[in-house]
Order: C-alpha cells, then sequence, then structure tokens
C-alpha cells in the first residue's frame, strides 16, 4: 500500500491518576470559561506534543470545527477508525461494533467551548517516505448569542489557525451566516498573524452534512465544489457585502473545497439508544464516508502544517499555540 500508519502507540502517559487505564483519550487543551476567558493546558498539550516520538516530526494537524450537535464528533470517530485501522481498504470495520473516541452523544454533556485533542498522534509514512505526525482536533462552539459568538470566533480562529486543514461542518446547506461567520472567524485569525504577502491558512473543507438536493448537486466532493463554486460566485450586481465576504474567504485560503454529504438515518438523528453501529446507518451516508474519509486523510492527501511558508513541527505548533493563545488573553 501507498503508505502505512504506524501501530506504535506514540503517547507516552506521565501520570497514572490522569489516565488509569492507559487508554488514549480526547483531551480539552482550550477551554472557554463562564467569564469568557481562555484557558490553555500547556501541560496537556506538550505531554501529547512533545513526546519523544513525535516532537521533531512535521505534524498534519486536522481541525473539525462549527456550531454544537451537528455531527462533528461522530464524524471525528470515524475519522479516529480510519488511523487505527492504518489506512486499510476495510478500515470501516464491523457493522455491529459500536462508534468510540470523541463523546459524541449529546444531551446529557454540558457545552464547553473549546479544542481538544486526541491523546495519541499518529505516525503515518507519506507516499514519498517522509514520515508525519497527524494530530486530530475536535472543536466546540456555541453560535447562538453574542458574548458566545465571540468566543466561538476565537476557538474557530485558533483552531484554523494551528491546523493544516480545516473542516467547516455546517448543517444542510451553505448559509450567507455560515460565510459571514467564518469571515468573522478568519478576520480574529488573520489580525493576530503576521503580515505576509501568503495566504494565512491552508486547507478549507465545507462539510454540508444532512445535503437534501442530491438531483442539484450530486453527494460528494465533485457536486460539492461545483455546488461551492456558485455559492462563493463574486458578481457585479450583488450587494457590495456580500461580495466581499466572498473576496475575503478566498483570499484567507490556499485550498477551499466542499463535500455534500447524505443524511445519515433517523437512528442516528433521533435514536437517544443508537451506539454508533454501521448497521444501523444508512447505506448512502456509509458509502459517501468510505470516501470523504480517505479523500482528508489518506497519506497521499495529508499536508504538512506551514505557517509563513515554513513547515512546522509538532514542537513548533506548541510554540505557536501558546504565542496566539497570549494575543487573545492580552
Ligand atoms: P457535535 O456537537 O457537532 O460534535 O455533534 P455530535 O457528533 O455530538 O452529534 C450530535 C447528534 O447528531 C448525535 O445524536 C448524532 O447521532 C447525530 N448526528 C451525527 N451525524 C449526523 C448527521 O450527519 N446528520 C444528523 N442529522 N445527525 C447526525
Ligand atoms: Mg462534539
Amino acid at each position: 500500500p501507498p503508505g502505512s500508519l504506524s501501530d506504535k502507540n506514540v503517547y507516552d502517559w506521565s501520570s497514572e491518576e490522569e489516565e488509569p487505564d492507559g487508554r488514549a483519550r480526547p483531551v480539552q487543551v482550550l477551554l472557554v470559561k463562564d467569564d469568557h476567558t481562555f484557558e490553555l493546558d500547556e501541560a496537556a498539550l506538550s505531554r501529547i506534543l512533545l513526546a519523544e516520538e513525535v516532537r521533531d516530526r512535521e505534524v498534519v494537524a486536522i481541525s473539525v470545527a462549527g456550531a454544537f450537535r451537528k455531527g462533528k464528533s461522530f464524524l471525528m470517530d470515524f475519522m479516529l477508525r480510519y488511523m487505527y485501522n492504518h489506512a486499510s481498504e476495510d478500515w470501516l470495520g464491523n457493522a455491529d461494533e459500536p462508534l468510540t473516541g470523541f463523546s459524541w452523544r449529546g444531551g446529557s454533556e454540558r457545552e464547553t467551548t473549546g479544542i481538544q485533542i486526541w491523546s495519541e498522534v499518529f505516525l503515518v509514512d507519506k507516499p514519498d517516505g517522509r514520515k508525519v505526525a497527524v494530530l486530530l482536533m475536535d472543536t466546540q462552539g456555541t453560535f447562538d448569542s453574542q458574548s458566545t459568538l465571540r468566543d466561538s470566533a476565537t476557538v474557530f480562529a485558533l483552531s484554523t489557525m494551528i491546523s493544516s486543514m480545516q473542516v467547516y461542518n455546517i448543517s444542510q446547506n451553505v448559509q450567507e451566516d455560515d460565510l459571514q461567520h467564518l469571515q468573522l472567524f478568519t478576520e480574529y485569525g488573520r489580525l493576530a498573524m503576521e503580515e505576509t504577502f501568503l495566504k494565512p491558512f491552508q486547507s478549507m473543507i465545507f462539510l454540508v452534512r444532512d445535503w437534501s438536493f442530491p438531483y442539484e448537486f450530486p453527494y460528494g466532493q465533485e457536486g460539492g465544489m461545483k455546488f461551492l463554486e456558485k455559492r462563493l460566485k463574486i458578481s457585479e450586481n450583488q450587494h457590495e457585502e456580500l461580495q466581499n465576504v466572498r473576496k475575503h474567504i478566498h483570499s484567507c485560503f490556499t485550498n477551499i473545497s466542499c463535500f455534500l454529504m447524505p443524511h445519515p438515518g433517523l437512528k442516528v438523528a433521533t435514536n437517544p439508544h443508537f451506539d454508533g453501529r454501521i448497521k444501523e446507518i444508512d447505506g448512502e451516508f456509509i458509502n459517501n464516508l468510505k470516501v470523504l474519509v480517505p479523500w482528508l486523510l489518506s497519506p497521499r492527501n495529508i499536508d504538512v502544517k506551514e505557517i509563513n511558508g515554513s513547515k512546522i513541527t509538532c514542537r513548533g505548533l506548541v510554540e505557536y499555540f501558546k504565542a496566539y493563545i497570549k494575543i487573545y488573553q492580552g
């Protein structure tokens, strides 16, 4: 196969108290508190990214961002499954296996705003022979009131600044307010960064969930691109504001793409006892998941994080994370 994932568990739990069973898990590294201040868990971030096996490796940082309860963590768990099954053909595995990883069954938990990273950093061999470290980030935002919108903007900006690929998870369609939010969030990010002639961010993927117009634009990446081209098109007779949002988004990212996902079925959306097993998910969703996840994560498709044109290692990423958070704490 063109590159395989290392099965080595690179994470070394330093404190038994924190992780009694030694298994990988999501770790909250950034937390937005009730008083809207930000708390970075530097110790946790360092434990994960400064582990000997990964700290000097170039890092691929993949983030999924967007409003609450739109299936982000659910998707991340499939991404984990792909990583743990070494990008193999049958990475989806057993149809009866419950889905685990980031917590995705909403409802009972208190909603936090912030960034979680997976405690295990994956070592992946790129087809060109380089071994890179892959970090998965799950972010949470609320987007519902003015005060939380500012918190969410900061979380979104930070996760965009430190990731090489940001997956913007949105429900049903790309609405004008999704674009406005993206403009606000990336403007937050851009202001905090050094001026450069390069575009400040790398890849932006619009991931539209529950897409229900496949007869207009088919599911998947090609349909997504055609749809997005239409949504992001700038024309003379558009209101200036609409034009500016579009220009701004084009100016921020080196790559912009879109993927249209079908609805996963009623069991996923409404059954409180659903545990993530594939058997109970709509076939159309699974078929597209089989395309989406390798498209995002296959060894040939993942890109190393660059800042101002330089490739960043895990160690470098920790430094940038600390520097960026200071700006927002300021
Ligand atoms: P998050 O807050 O964005 O991380 O959302 P979760 O991953 O926790 O999922 C919230 C709820 O949405 C859960 O009950 C999932 O079963 C359900 N869900 C997951 N994916 C989808 C999807 O693509 N469409 C719909 N309608 N529901 C989904
Ligand atoms: Mg979540």
